[in-house]
């Protein structure tokens, strides 16, 4: 069914035991076929039976039922003019006490419904401010990491530390460079002139024998921010080297050598 949803009046009413004729059987057929519109109706009816407001206690009669709803429409559509000309001329106490107490209860019952909606959007700010909480403790948690593997590789008696520098024709710029082969870290930082934007500087360690090893991506600038990699432990690196490679990086180096540090011995 693609027609839009029942009115959320329609639902109260309904709950209320105060919809009926053509209005009832197009209701209760939309609800049949609309899951959402189902759920409203649950909830309107859990409301309404909460309230004790359920038909059995209004039990309005078939005329004031119809009362009823013209006078909802009447205000939902124009206030005053259309609730005037609807109401009965003469009306008698007892029906009027009736009308009275029926429209408190569809008043409270609305106010109700409202409140648990708000409730219900409360709950899932809270749960997606504890999304967030979440995040950030594992953002830290990330961070702590990090800072414990860059003091060990800072105080570790075989961490080497090595320069990258600029190279014959290639953009101006310096890095440096701290590995720990036993550890498996390279601890990057350093600045070269800004890539183009279809491109990225990507590290390498250049190991004694055998192919260039990935060591990722690097920032045009690392001064402030200095990156971490981990590698398989014990490769035996002879250089370092960052290239300027097709955006995103390659799996091997194809682009011009950016920086470059050689190990000595
Ligand atoms: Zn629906």
């Amino acid at each position: 069914m693609t027609e839009r949803h029942v009115n959320p009046e329609d639902i109260d009413l309904y709950a209320l035991g105060a919809l009926d004729g053509q209005d009832k059987v197009s209701f209760e057929a939309h609800v049949r076929s609309c899951a959402e519109c189902r759920r409203e109706l649950l909830e309107a009816q859990q409301l309404t039976m909460l309230l004790g407001l359920a038909e059995a206690p209004l039990a309005p009669s078939p005329s004031v039922k119809g009362t009823l709803m013209r006078r909802v429409r009447a205000e939902k559509a124009e206030p005053v003019q259309r609730a005037v000309q609807d109401q009965p001329r003469r009306t008698s106490w007892s029906l009027r006490l009736t009308l009275a107490s029926a429209f408190a209860a569809l008043l409270l019952a609305l106010a109700v419904s409202r409140l648990w909606k708000l409730d219900h959007l409360r709950q899932q700010e809270i749960a997606a401010l504890q999304g967030q909480l979440q995040s950030a403790q594992a953002q830290a948690a990330q961070d702590a990491a990090t800072i414990r593997t860059v003091n060990q590789v800072v105080g570790a008696p075989d961490t080497v530390q090595l320069a990258l520098l600029q190279q014959p024709g290639g953009p101006p710029g310096q890095a440096h460079i701290l590995f720990n082969a036993r550890l498996g870290v390279v601890i990057y930082s350093g600045e070269v002139a800004s890539a183009p934007a279809d491109r990225s500087y990507q590290l390498w360690l250049v190991p004694s024998a055998g192919a260039p090893v990935n060591a990722g991506l690097v920032a045009a600038n690392q001064s402030n921010q200095a990156v971490v990699v981990h590698l398989p432990p014990g490769l035996v690196a002879k250089a370092f080297a960052v290239t300027l490679e097709p955006h995103g990086g390659m799996p091997s180096p194809t682009g011009p050598k950016v920086l470059v540090g050689a190990l000595n011995g």
